[in-house]
Order: structure tokens, then C-alpha cells, then sequence
């Protein structure tokens, strides 16, 4: 008997992956093969507990190989160094090479550590397990002294009509300086320190709108952390931070976002744009190859990189390969919108959820101790269930309320912030 199943083939990515997977694992039409690179996933959000917090890197990571195969689908723990979209077929480190009827592209953004001076050697990071584990190193014999904290800029492609932040997305930046500012108050050290913070663009946050924003400058005020600007670094020292305009600023510490680029992989197999992400239409499908879709990081149109937005993008990848193959599914819209959780430090967090730059109505913020325990809550739900974030109707009943806060009061900000919202 011939096997009439439609073969999708995932280029792993988590928000993104895990989305269209659960969507499709179910469906007898589809065999599903995941390919990555690790055998385990750690999950990213967590990463500034595990620099500021002492989190053990082990308790953030699930292995990937059990999720897959307890649903009966492939993994395959590679590489992957080439897809031929002609022919509809991709190369694996290995040189085995597997065909594909769908292929679903998440595999992330690449982090281009090297593009900055002196990054890899004199600076930290949040943004993977292993610059967490090496930030958590550096922060436990950090007594005091000067920290800078900021974001390279990026730069992207011209083939979808997406946001062009310079910073692709500026939360962990939020969740470093409010952290570290706690650990140093816990310890009496505050005042013996600085933190200074920077941005390539102009307003810090340009992914948010007046409401949201101006709670966290009210904070980042009220906690003596300065802002600069329009700082474009190009070098990182043992001493300080070097711009593009010529000035520096002092660093005992530096932690910075890294440039964000597509993979090479993708580059070299000429599907991604000017800088290697993958152009889409809004159905996530590729604008020149109609049976290749990406989700995530890696997508042209997400902006910020968010994992919100990448596992909107993973249902929209599910129901349209549905559709495609001949099911009678309606694709979700994509309605791009900012939400997530930043982490205060010390069970504190602010919930934001915001649309107005790109294009909707919504700028929340609800900040406190109940938001911090919603967050380790829906943290450590990702890690225990393999990644499966909470059903879409729960995440629909929250934005409602949130909205419906947001209505009444402009949320819960601190008091002294609370006046300066427009
Ligand atoms: C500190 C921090 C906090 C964050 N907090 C939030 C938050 O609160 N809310 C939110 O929405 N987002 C948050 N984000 C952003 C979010 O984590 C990312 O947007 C999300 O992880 C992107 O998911 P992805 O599926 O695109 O790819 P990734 O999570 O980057 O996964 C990519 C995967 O692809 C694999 N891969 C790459 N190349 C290959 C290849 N050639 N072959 C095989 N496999 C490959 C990698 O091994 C990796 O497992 C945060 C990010 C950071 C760093």
C-alpha cells in the first residue's frame, strides 16, 4: 500500500515548532519530522532567572526526542546545512537527505555575538543558555561597581512591510536592569553601583506605546537607572561600552542584546531576504516558495521577536498546511500584538500587552507580586509540558481582562508613574 501521507518536515523552533506541531500531530494526514540541532530545548524566558536568580540551568530545559515520538512522529537530532527549495528536499550535517511536501522553517533567529568588537569576550547576555550560565558566573563575585545594559542594533531585510526596530526586542534588557537592581539592593550594594542603560533607537522601547512606556521610564527614574539614546555600540572592553558616535560609557559589567541576523544555513539555500529572514505573506507562506512556511524568529514579519507572536504565526502555519491539503479549516488572521511577562526580580513582574504600533488599540500594563507568580506559574507549565503553552482560549479570557483593567483604570502601575501616562 503506497503511503498517501502528506510529509511535514519542522526546522525546529520552540514557540514556533510547538504550536504547528501539537496542530498537526494529531491529524492522520500528516507524518511530521523534527529536525534539530540540540537534543534538549531550554526555555528562553527563564534565562534571567538563571543569570540573576541562581535558577539551576538543568530545571529549564526538556528533551525533545520523547515529545515527538510519544505522538508517533520523527525526530532527528542534526543540523540542518541546506534545503534545496526546487526540489523540494534539505540536507542534514550527516549529508542524508530528506524530502518534504511542507517544510515549516522556526528555527529562530541567529544571535551574531562577533558582530560587535570585544561582545564575546568582555560582555554577558540573557539571550541563550549558555550566556545565561556564563552571566550567572560572573554576577555571583560581582560585589559593585558600573553596569551597562543596552542592545545592539540590527538591521533588516526590505522584502515584507514589517516594523523596522533597531532593537529586536528590548524585554530583556527590561528584566536585566530592574533585576540586577534588586540583587544589589538586596545585598546593600545599590548604592555603591550604577546601572546604565542603553538603546540603538529613539524612544527606548519603541515596540510600545505612552502607557507602557512611561511606567517603565517613571520606574527606571524612581531606581536611579539612566537612559541613553540613539547609542549604537560597536565594542565592548573590559572597561567600557564604545559607540558609533564616539563616546563610551565606564562598565564593570556589560550585558547587552546581541545583533539578531537569519541563519546562514538559509542564506546559503537563498530563501531568506537581505539579512536572512524568511519573507512571508501574512499567511506565513513564502512569498516565491508556496509549500515552505516560517514561524518565529525567523519570520521577516516578526516584530518585535516575540514568542507571542511566533506561536500566533504557528497556528496560522497549521491551519493554512490543513487547507492546503485539502481540509476544510479557517486560517486564524494574524493580528500582531506584544505580550508577555517581564520579570521585576523577587516575585515582581510586569504583564504588558500592547498593539498601538502596530496598528491596534491596546497599551496595558499591570505590574505587582500577583504578576510575578503568574509568571514563574506559566514558566514552569512551559518546562513540565514540553514546551505547550496554555490553551488559546485561556490566553483570550486574560487579554480580555487585561483590556477590560486597562479600561477602567490604565492598569496597575506604580503610583508615581501612574500620573505621568497620558
Ligand atoms: C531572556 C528572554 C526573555 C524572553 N521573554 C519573552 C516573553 O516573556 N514573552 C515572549 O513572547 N517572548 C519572550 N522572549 C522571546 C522568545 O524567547 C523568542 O521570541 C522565541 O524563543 C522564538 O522562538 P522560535 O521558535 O522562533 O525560535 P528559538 O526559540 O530561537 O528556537 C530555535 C531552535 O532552532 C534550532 N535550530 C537553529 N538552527 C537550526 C538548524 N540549522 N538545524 C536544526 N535546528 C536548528 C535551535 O537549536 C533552537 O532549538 C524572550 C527571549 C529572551 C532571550
Amino acid at each position: 500500500m503506497t503511503n498517501t501521507k502528506k510529509r511535514v518536515v519542522i526546522i525546529w523552533g520552540w514557540f514556533g515548532w510547538i504550536r504547528t506541531f501539537y496542530n498537526l500531530a494529531w491529524n492522520k494526514k500528516f507524518e511530521i519530522t523534527l529536525i534539530d540541532a540540540r537534543s534538549t530545548h531550554s526555555v528562553k524566558p527563564v534565562m534571567p532567572e538563571v543569570a540573576y536568580e541562581d535558577k539551576v540551568i538543568e530545571k529549564t530545559r526538556f528533551e525533545l526526542r520523547p515529545v515527538i515520538e510519544k505522538k508517533g512522529h520523527t525526530f532527528i537530532n542534526e543540523a540542518v546545512t541546506k534545503v534545496d527549495a526546487k526540489n523540494n528536499t534539505l540536507t542534514i550535517a550527516s549529508w542524508d537527505e530528506i524530502s518534504y511536501d511542507y517544510l515549516v522553517v522556526a528555527t529562530g533567529a541567529f544571535k551574531d555575538f562577533e558582530a560587535i568588537k570585544g561582545l564575546e569576550e568582555h560582555g554577558y547576555s540573557v539571550c541563550d543558555e549558555t550566556h545565561a550560565v556564563k552571566l550567572a558566573k560572573k554576577v555571583k563575585n560581582f560585589k559593585w561597581g558600573k553596569i551597562v545594559i543596552g542592545s545592539a542594533k540590527s538591521t533588516w531585510g526590505t522584502r515584507v512591510d514589517a516594523p523596522k526596530w533597531w532593537a529586536p526586542c528590548e524585554g530583556p534588557i527590561g528584566e536585566s536592569m530592574f533585576m540586577i537592581d534588586h540583587l544589589l539592593r538586596k545585598k546593600g550594594l545599590r548604592d555603591k553601583s550604577d546601572i546604565q542603560v542603553f538603546t540603538p533607537g529613539e524612544p527606548f522601547f519603541e515596540d510600545i506605546d505612552h502607557t507602557v512606556r512611561n511606567a517603565v521610564w517613571g520606574l527606571m527614574g524612581m531606581k536611579n537607572i539612566g537612559l541613553h539614546l540613539n547609542k549604537v555600540p560597536v565594542e565592548v572592553t573590559a572597561s567600557s561600552v564604545k559607540f558609533e558616535d564616539g563616546t563610551e560609557l565606564e562598565s564593570d559589567l556589560t550585558i547587552m542584546i546581541p545583533v539578531y541576523k537569519g541563519p546562514q544555513f538559509l542564506i546559503d539555500s537563498k530563501l531568506g531576504d537581505e539579512k536572512g529572514f524568511i519573507p512571508t505573506d501574512k499567511g506565513m507562506r513564502h512569498l516565491d516558495y508556496p509549500n515552505i512556511f516560517a514561524a518565529g524568529d525567523v519570520n521577516a514579519n516578526t516584530m518585535p521577536k516575540l514568542g507571542h507572536l511566533a506561536a500566533m504565526q504557528g497556528d496560522i502555519v497549521a491551519a493554512q498546511i490543513r487547507k492546503d491539503a485539502g481540509e476544510d479549516v479557517k486560517v486564524p488572521e494574524y493580528k500582531p500584538e506584544i505580550l508577555c511577562i517581564m520579570n521585576m526580580g523577587w516575585k515582581e513582574a510586569w504583564v504588558l500587552l500592547t498593539d498601538i504600533q502596530l496598528g491596534g488599540k491596546y497599551d496595558v500594563v499591570w505590574h505587582g507580586k500577583w504578576q510575578g507568580w503568574f509568571k514563574r506559574i506559566f514558566d514552569e507549565k512551559l518546562i513540565i509540558d514540553n514546551g505547550k503553552l496554555f490553551p488559546e482560549w485561556m490566553i483570550h479570557m486574560f487579554k480580555k481582562v487585561l483590556i477590560m483593567m486597562w479600561a477602567g483604570n490604565k492598569g496597575n502601575m506604580p503610583k508615581e508613574t501612574a500620573n505621568s501616562a497620558k
